[in-house]
């Protein structure tokens, strides 16, 4: 397995970090599991921890921060990255495919009706420091996958089942769980990884979580399920980095089979995000010439849209995974695009 496409952190860098440094320890989970972590290390990459260990809050001064709400299975994830720079996984006594059924999402995960706005961390927030919130991810009546359809780009991986329709992620029916290996961990992992990444505003962990989805989801064919989406939407801020790839990836693939009113479960925001891209899209049965004109009868030639591309039918994740990757500059944007050329 390769390093990690986007943190791309060498080993020195790391280390650096681990020098002159306090320990910290972060309690998380109803279970109150106990994580200790470099602070520096952990600061250098979550503006979340970077602030609530800042000094000017209770956290800075007893470095002892409690996360009751949070999944020790996602820390867990969160600590690996943290330390080895890539995705990786180390399972409990229960086992990966366990550990992973415990981030399934649940019938409340989804039908959530409201958000506690100071619990999601929006990337310019400079104010909130609440480490908690009333979403519990980890009381799971665990819900297995069920309904597939929608999330289909290739029939042949629908799974069997159907019980209840509220959670219908497609996984592949020869899905199996590998520690080392995130290429073959479940899409809702990394959905709930993001959501983890965006909460405690870790950058470049929603940029690796959101390419090794992408890179499941190619391999596997499928969309996210209703369910998926739903927490997104429930989970993120509108500038959410996944909501435009998934939006980006339903609007260029998904088929649509289904009648109008199987759509009518998922958020208002997301539906109406798909149909301005596949307004805005052009058909690919169009050639070079008709592709322009259509592109100055809608006003688009002058229209700055930067998810339109303006020479071909094609989706911003075919041209440049970078688009969503929140690159603070020019420079690791291209250090990023290097990396991923002579890894993949
Ligand atoms: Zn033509
Ligand atoms: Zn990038």
């Amino acid at each position: 397995m390769a390093a990690s496409p986007v943190s791309g952190r060498s080993t020195k860098d790391t280390l650096k970090l681990l020098y002159k440094t306090h320990m910290v320890t972060v309690e998380v989970g109803p279970e109150k599991e106990h994580f200790v972590v470099h602070q520096s290390l952990i600061c250098d990459k979550s503006r979340y921890f970077a602030k609530a260990l800042s000094g000017s809050f209770q956290e800075g001064i007893t470095r002892f921060v409690r996360l009751p709400d949070v999944s020790p299975i996602l820390f867990r994830i969160f600590v690996a990255w943290l330390y080895h720079g890539k995705l990786a996984y180390v399972a409990t006594d229960a086992g990966i495919d366990e550990d992973f059924a415990s981030l399934e999402f649940t019938e409340e995960d989804i039908e959530k009706t409201e958000i506690d706005q100071t619990d999601v961390y929006p990337p310019d927030d400079t104010g909130s420091n609440s480490a908690v919130s009333n979403d519990s991810e980890t009381d799971c009546g665990t819900l297995r996958n069920t309904k597939s359809t929608f999330t289909v780009e290739n029939p042949r991986v629908q799974t069997s089942s159907s019980t209840k329709p509220a959670n219908n992620t497609v996984i592949p029916t020869d899905f199996k769980n590998d520690e080392e290996n995130p290429e073959s961990w479940a899409l809702h992992v990394f959905t709930k990884l993001y959501v983890f990444a965006e909460r405690f505003d870790i950058r470049q962990l929603r940029a690796d979580a959101l390419d090794r989805l992408a890179t499941v989801m190619d391999k596997g064919q499928v969309l996210l399920g209703f369910g998926a989406i739903q927490y997104l939407y429930l989970n993120t801020t509108a500038n959410s980095k996944l909501r435009t790839y998934i939006v980006h990836r339903t609007a260029y693939r998904c088929k649509f089979a289904e009648p109008a009113s199987e759509y009518e479960k998922l958020p208002v925001e997301f539906l109406v995000a798909v149909l301005l891209t596949n307004g805005r899209r052009l058909t690919d049965k169009q050639c070079d010439e008709c592709h322009q004109r259509a592109l100055k009868l809608r006003g688009l030639l002058d229209f700055e849209h930067d998810d339109v591309c303006k020479t071909q039918d094609l989706a911003p994740y075919k041209l440049d995974m970078c688009f969503y990757h929140e690159h603070p500059d020019e420079e690791e944007r291209k250090a990023c695009a290097a990396r991923r050329t002579t890894t993949e």
